[in-house]
């Protein structure tokens, strides 16, 4: 007897809950589209399985379905993700506050650096750039370049005394910067295509000798799934504190972005956008998260979904609909209304499960519909609105003059209105509401 009822139990509560079989099925959905985002493998993996431990727990919804659930979990969870603990740069008690750049090369760090100086000058401090790539024969003037383009100062070694050492220069910049009173300096290093260790040992020798406060790792979110190895690499070798991600122009998903997150734990804290100078950001993790799942439609379906689907109004209207009695032509308007207010998205419902018929219905209203309708509603008496089967052929006639509109047409909604009477009666219980995002199967 207890054995049975244990199980009745846990299907009662299993009623109120997200099943296994909903979640696994979006989950095989997300899984795709992150490893489409370029997400690396191991990434996917623990982030799904994370997701489902998480959606596991979660009361079904009144107003989103089950798929549109789950997908919203795996949003929030991608925003928290990628946005948890974001935050601004340290500047240090006593300037200079100093911030080095670590990388591969062609990662976009010599570009970065003119970009923050600019963003940095913008907000009244005076950067100094420092050029501790001594590895290309251009980098130097690469970076004079980009510091007289954002109007910054720059130290470098001097032409022609032969190749300097970029632990030496990285370490007098930061007296030189004191002199000049500088507030901030920004220290360009060398990459290389790889990872090797010389380069390691470079960037790890720099950071000693000028201790910065801000060691920010810049990656291309172009390279995918080798984020993860080159994060670990740098990580180990150098260490960061915190990422920025590059050439988010360009097509790639950014999955690089959860990847670095996720192995690292270090907050990503720029985005870079374009060659330009001015093509550059704050981090915003919600944007990055919709990139990478790229259900861009089914995310926007959510939130108006969830924003015009009001959770009071929704336990007003079940309540009228266990008996399908109470619902009046007041009700009824309403309910338009807030179907209007969804404006093109409500085409999208027929894709949704168990909305396909739906769709058809709204799809019926348009604007100057509603208006002729909320019209003739208004010309009726609260009596005839709260019990419409009183409105005879003689109140029809009445109705119909005082909204200008023909007989036929107060004919039309009061039969419409019957209808969706009886069809509320039938799903009473089950579906939620008719006509509202929160229908369920
Ligand atoms: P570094 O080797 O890490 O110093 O990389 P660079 O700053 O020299 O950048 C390498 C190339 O990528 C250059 O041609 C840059 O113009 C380009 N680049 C840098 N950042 C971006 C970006 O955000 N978007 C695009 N499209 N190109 C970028
Ligand atoms: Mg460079």
């Amino acid at each position: 007897l207890s054995d049975r009822l244990t199980s009745v139990f846990s299907s009662l509560r299993s009623k109120g809950r997200l099943s296994d079989a909903d979640i696994d099925a979006t989950c095989r959905e997300i899984r795709i589209a992150l490893l489409e985002a370029d997400v690396a493998l191991p990434v996917v993996k623990t982030f799904v399985a994370q997701v489902k431990e998480r959606a596991r727990g979660v009361e079904v919804s009144q107003a989103l379905n089950p798929a549109q659930q789950v997908v919203k979990i795996v949003n929030d969870e991608l925003i928290e993700i990628l946005g948890g603990e974001t935050r601004r740069l340290r500047y240090a008690k006593t300037p200079p506050t100093v911030i080095m750049l670590a990388g591969l090369q062609g990662a976009g760090k010599t570009t970065l650096a003119g970009k923050l100086a600019r963003w940095l000058r913008d907000q009244n401090h005076t950067p100094m750039l420092v050029a501790a790539d001594l590895q290309r024969p251009n980098a130097v003037q690469q970076l004079q370049v980009m510091a007289e383009r954002a109007g910054v100062a720059v130290y470098a070694p001097e032409p022609g005394n032969g190749v300097g050492d970029p632990i030496e220069v990285a370490r007098q910049s930061i007296d030189h910067a004191r002199r000049q009173q500088h507030d901030i300096v920004i220290i360009d290093t060398a990459g290389r295509l790889g990872i090797d260790q010389e380069l390691m040992k470079q960037a790890a020798d720099i950071r000693d000798a000028v201790s910065p406060d801000e060691v920010l790792f810049v990656v291309d979110a172009m390279i995918g799934q080798d984020a993860v190895s080159t994060a670990q690499a740098f990580m180990e070798g150098v260490g960061f504190d915190g990422v920025v991600l590059t050439k988010l122009d360009g097509d790639a998903r950014g999955g690089a972005a959860l990847s670095v997150r996720h192995i690292t734990g270090k907050p990503i804290m720029f985005a870079s956008t374009g060659e330009k100078l001015e093509d550059f950001d704050a981090f915003h993790p919600d944007r990055m998260a919709s990139r990478i799942l790229d259900m861009g439609d089914i995310l926007t379906l959510i939130e108006q979904a969830q924003k015009t689907f009001d959770e009071a109004e929704a336990a007003k209207m079940a309540g009228k609909l266990t008996s399908g009695e109470g619902f009046t032509l007041e009700d009824f308007l309403e309910q338009m209304m807030m179907v209007q207010k969804m404006g093109p998205i409500k085409n999208l419902l027929g894709m949704m499960p168990g909305m396909g018929q739906m769709r058809e219905q709204l799809n019926q209203v348009d604007d100057r519909d509603l208006d002729r309708i909320a019209a003739i509603i208004r010309s009726m008496t609260p009596g005839e609105r709260q019990n419409p089967k009183m409105i005879d052929g003689s109140r029809r006639a009445r109705i119909a003059k005082g909204s200008g509109v023909t007989v036929t047409e107060v004919n039309g909604l009061v039969t419409r209105f019957f209808d969706a009477q009886k069809m509320m009666k039938r799903m009473a219980g089950g579906m939620g509401i008719p006509g509202m995002p929160g229908g369920r199967k």
